[in-house]
């Protein structure tokens, strides 16, 4: 099909033509003397998009199940007992990890739509006299249902009954494009990939331990190799790995940093937060609903459509595919054929989220949904415009050129 393919699943994102031409590289020797020089400004980077001074960084070659994995199994022994509220399929998955590696998980079952129970959360750790509840497990932002929990209120809730446990966050789907921070909100594991907010490929999974996680690791007994903190920290106190490291990964992770520290985090956050608006502004026009059921869960980097019954989100998203070459993506297991996600983080301005506005119109129409066309891509407009300043008019060369010649100076 002719044209650029619209890429707006919630991940894989878009790659930045500056991330993909750094990491066109030819292989070096990642023991060599020079390879610290990319490493070490990773490793301490990327404590400044965790928000964090105390943590420390690791970069697997993984993806974020890996990390997720890094993170139970270096901090948790078998057998022991953790506390996770499941209300998506992400938050389900990682549930099913930490059976898989012989903990026992008390489950808050949440409605899929809901972020992460507070009250619930609290009442759990209150009745946990005895301090058997080791993690609390959250996923900050479930990308199946476009919610985002409140992690500072989760961090509240642990101090409320002062409960010594460590607190660990899923942020795959909100570091570098959702506010994160690590240090303030007492978070002890963050947990991520390289294929969301920090527009590369897949293929990194990265954890962010705090002294406390690291001290833990001590004693934790879950099997562990590949992933092992004590053999990472060895190695990266260097700048190398235990193995071979992705180098043409790493190098993307340089560019992806650079741009984010030059736009600003505070600005990256911001960018998410008005592009979400204009989703969100469509799917009013729609006159549909998102899974989320409240605002304050509304999540800035997905925005999950339910399709009125009787109309299967999955032909949405293949008409999208076939006739638009729009990827969206796809509910997932208790909401599959319910809705489809639009992916709204990475590198994304208004434009891009037009196409994918208006290529999500034109396929609900086309399936028999009842959409005006252009009305959510019009109310999106409308919000933008609203949203932000028109710049100050300049005036440009050739206009100033042009008014000399006509005023009769020939040196303008
Ligand atoms: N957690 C969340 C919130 C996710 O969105 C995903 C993937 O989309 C994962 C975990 C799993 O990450 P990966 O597919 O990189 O293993």
């Amino acid at each position: 099909m002719a044209g650029r393919n619209f890429l707006f699943v919630p991940g894989p994102t878009n790659v930045p033509d500056r991330v993909l031409r750094a990491m066109m590289v030819a292989m070096e020797d990642h023991r060599s003397s020079k390879f610290p020089e990319l490493t070490l400004s990773l490793f301490s980077d990327l404590k400044q998009v965790f928000k964090t001074v105390a943590g420390q960084a690791f970069i697997y070659p993984s993806t974020g199940t890996g990390a997720w994995e890094a993170a139970l199994a270096n901090t948790l022994s078998p057998g022991d007992k953790v506390l996770a509220p499941r209300f998506g399929q992400f938050s389900h998955l990682w549930i099913d990890m930490m059976k898989r590696l012989g903990l026992q998980v008390e489950v808050i079952e949440a409605e899929w739509g809901e972020g992460a129970p507070l009250a619930a959360i609290e009442q759990a750790l209150m009745r946990d006299r005895e301090r058997q509840i080791k993690g609390v497990m959250i996923v900050h932002n479930e990308t199946a249902t476009g919610v985002t929990s409140d992690i500072a209120g989760v961090r509240a809730a642990l101090d409320a009954a002062r409960h010594p446990a460590l607190l660990y966050v899923d942020a795959v789907s909100s570091l570098a494009s959702i506010d994160f921070r690590m240090d303030e909100w007492g978070v002890d594991l963050a947990v991520s990939g390289s294929q969301k907010g920090l527009m590369m490929p897949a293929g990194l999974g990265i954890v962010c331990a705090s002294p406390k996680a690291l001290l833990a690791s001590r004693e934790a007994r879950c099997a562990r190799v590949f992933f092992d903190f004590a053999d990472m920290q060895r190695a990266n106190a260097d700048g190398y790995f235990p193995y071979t490291p992705s180098l043409p990964l790493l190098h993307g992770l340089r560019a992806s940093l650079d741009m984010l520290f030059a736009e600003g985090l505070e600005n990256v956050f911001a960018r998410h937060h008005r592009l979400a608006g204009g989703v969100r502004a469509a799917v009013a026009a729609w006159d549909l609903q998102t899974c989320c059921r409240e605002p304050r869960w509304l999540s800035d980097t997905v925005t999950a459509v339910m399709v009125p019954p009787g109309v299967n989100g999955a032909h949405v998203i293949d008409v999208a595919f076939r006739r638009y070459n729009l990827a969206l993506g796809a509910g997932l297991s208790v909401v599959a054929g319910k809705l489809f996600r639009i992916g709204h983080l990475g590198d994304l301005n208004e434009l891009m989220l037009l196409g994918a506005l208006a290529g999500a119109e034109m396929a609900m129409a086309d399936v028999g949904i009842a959409v005006v066309p252009g009305s959510g891509v019009g109310a999106a407009q409308q919000f933008w415009r609203r949203t932000d300043p028109v710049p100050k008019k300049r005036v440009a060369r050739s206009e100033v050129v042009y008014a000399s010649h006509s005023t009769g100076s020939i040196n303008a």
